[in-house]
């Protein structure tokens, strides 16, 4: 078997206990990996000077695949957030979110299998921003008028929201394309091109015509605020969500919500040969260092990196003990407790050491056979 090489960005707040937890189960299912740990985030802005240090991005454009915990941003500093940042600088384009329920989990629904993709590096998410009485945003304000006719009240402050063709067509050929290789039916776009007809309607005008290169896969679109609706009420009617960035995000976490949680939502961000997997979560700062909250969305988000090595046998005996730990709810974490204040519920490292457990015993089992 051979040997990768994949960066680990353990993070803060609880990233570094999740990403140990699913680093210990990546390497419990015999997969050999180095991995060459980097740290970003505001632990490494005095050392360095920034929170995202070229070094980062260094080994991750070598290794091509790495495995990141949540990054903090504090709300309303200077400090951008180094997810963003990560992401935009790699051209990961494509932010991959399966959402699949695993019987076991707190959750109000029994049949949701729904993946996200979200586009990765436009629309509000570019970064184009006019700070309230910039002299810059001003002459933004007077530029408006004078093109537009249209009033901005001198005390706003502005963001741009740029959607272009040659991205939106990508975002969703890349949907399509996951679509197809998963056995997927069916890609739901998601736009409010009746009210944003030129970012959003080049959206859906490009989404429109990607789908036509792929007759064997159904398409359809849904406006944002009906697809929320939709989503709530009848789960089981989508397969394959391809959004803009902003709505991408959003829905990801109602879509968390469906199967149960955050601490269950894994998540990859995807470019051309280049990959960053990490989970959906943040980085929680109120339970950070307490060994409490729960791993799976890590541990999740490795076996996605598992399929994407190739190690895909190894990817479905993890997801496999997953799923048992889940199912049999004792060694598990107070969010997947029917009483969250359960005393019986197991910490982050401990809930890892039953997951090895089971693919340990899941393999004696099969040798038994
Ligand atoms: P969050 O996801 O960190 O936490 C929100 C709540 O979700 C938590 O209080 C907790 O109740 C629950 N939760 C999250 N992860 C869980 C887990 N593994 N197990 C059980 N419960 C879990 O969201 P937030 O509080 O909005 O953000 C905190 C920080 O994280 C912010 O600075 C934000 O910018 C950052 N963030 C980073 C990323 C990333 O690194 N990709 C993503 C989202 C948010």
């Amino acid at each position: 078997m051979g040997m990768f090489t994949v960066t680990l960005i353990p993070g803060d707040g609880i990233g570094p206990e999740v990403i140990d937890a699913a680093r210990r189960c990546i390497e419990a299912t015999g997969v050999r990996i180095k991995w060459e740990v980097r740290q970003a985030g505001a632990s490494v802005m005095d050392e360095y000077g920034t929170p995202l240090p070229e070094e980062v991005l260094e080994s991750i454009r070598k290794n091509k695949v790495a495995l990141k915990g949540p990054i903090t941003t504090p709300v309303g500093s200077g400090f951008r957030s180094v997810n963003v940042a990560l992401r935009k600088a790699l051209d990961l384009y494509a932010c991959l979110r399966p959402y699949k329920l695993y019987p076991g989990a707190r959750t109000r629904y029994t049949d949701v299998d729904i993946v996200v993709v979200r586009e990765n590096t436009e629309d509000l998410y570019a970064g184009i921003e006019f700070a309230e009485g910039a002299p810059e945003t001003e002459e933004f304000i007077r530029f408006v008028k004078e093109k537009k006719n249209a009033e901005i009240r001198p005390d706003s402050g502005i963001s741009l929201k740029p959607n272009s063709r040659s991205a939106s067509e990508r975002i969703v050929r890349f949907a399509f394309n996951y679509a197809r290789e998963n056995g997927r039916r069916k890609v739901t776009a998601v736009h409010k091109a009746n009210i944003m007809k030129y970012s959003d309607g080049i959206f859906l005008e490009s989404a429109r015509k990607v789908a036509e290169e792929f007759p064997d896969i159904v398409f359809e679109d849904r406006i944002v605020d009906n697809m929320c609706m939709q989503l709530v009420q009848r789960p089981e009617q989508y397969d394959v969500i391809v959004a803009p960035n902003l709505y991408g995000d959003i829905l990801s976490d109602l879509c968390a919500g469906l199967v149960g949680g955050l601490g269950l939502a894994p998540g990859g961000n995807i470019g051309e040969g280049i990959a960053v997997f990490e989970p959906t979560h943040g980085s929680a700062p109120k339970y950070a260092g307490k060994n409490k909250v729960n791993p799976t969305a890590a541990i999740l988000s490795g076996v996605m990196m598992l399929r994407y090595l190739g190690e895909k046998e190894a990817a479905q005996r993890l997801e496999g003990a997953v799923a048992r730990v889940i199912a049999e709810g004792k060694k598990v974490t107070y969010d997947l407790k029917e009483n969250r204040d359960d005393p019986t519920a197991v910490g982050t490292s401990e809930m890892a050491d039953a997951v090895i457990e089971a693919m340990v015993t899941s393999g004696e089992a099969a040798i038994r056979d």
